[in-house]
């Protein structure tokens, strides 16, 4: 089985409780205005990689001492069969170890098409973030990006551990953005502010690092 990956760090810890592997799939047909992460929309074969690879690295990176895993994009749910194959690896390595980590997926999908489309899909998770990303609602609700995206729990695990958060608003954890430099490549992670990429942009450029084919521009 293989898997289109636009990027995977350890550890996250702004897209969801505690520290977190963050796996971003490659690929999203839904191309929401505003959207920052427009280097994850065209499906890319050489993003491709062998899902046990993934899987391996998941484990090596980590050593089990995890809360999370964070599955985003792109849109996880146009790989339907990769993602199901992700999720039943990381439930296997969860349940053969005895650990305790919780699975969270992001969708712009509407929650109803999903439940409607991929039932199999959402019976794997502890909790969703489904809905696309509007920018002209405002950024309210915390490890969201629009007020018209909610936080689902799936699973008794997600209930419990999802249930401080339901209703926490964007700020109150404190730090939002998380980044890392790979080669010339660098990435963040996290729920940016309106504006808040733009003025990043415009603080590196001040300092003498000019961003190059920025994936939150729309030129
Ligand atoms: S916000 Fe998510 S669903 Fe919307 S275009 Fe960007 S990657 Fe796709």
């Amino acid at each position: 089985m293989q898997i289109a990956i636009n990027k995977a760090h350890f550890p996250i810890s702004v897209l969801g409780p505690g520290r977190r592997i963050g796996i971003w799939m490659q690929g999203c047909s839904i191309h929401c205005p505003g959207c920052v992460s427009r280097d994850t929309w065209a499906p890319d074969a050489g993003r491709n990689m062998p899902l046990a690879q993934l899987l391996a690295w998941c484990r090596d990176v980590s050593g089990g001492r995890l809360d999370g895993v964070t599955i985003s994009g792109g849109e996880p749910f146009d790989q339907p069969a990769a993602l199901a194959a992700l999720l039943d690896g990381l439930a296997h390595w969860r349940k053969s170890k005895n650990l305790d980590f919780d699975l969270l997926c992001y969708s712009g999908y509407p929650h109803a098409r999903l439940a409607e489309r991929h039932a199999d899909l959402l019976a794997r998770l502890d909790a969703l973030i489904p809905e696309p990303y509007v920018d002209t609602l405002p950024l309210t609700q915390l490890w969201r990006g629009s007020s018209n995206q909610t936080l689902v729990t799936l699973s008794e695990r997600g209930r419990a551990r999802y249930a401080p958060y339901l209703d926490a608003v964007a700020d109150s954890l404190g730090k939002r953005m998380q980044m890392g430099v790979d080669g010339r490549r660098v990435w963040f992670a996290g729920i940016p502010a309106r504006g808040d990429m733009e003025r990043l942009e415009a603080l590196c450029k001040e300092r003498g690092l000019d961003l190059q084919d920025r994936s939150w521009s729309r030129a």
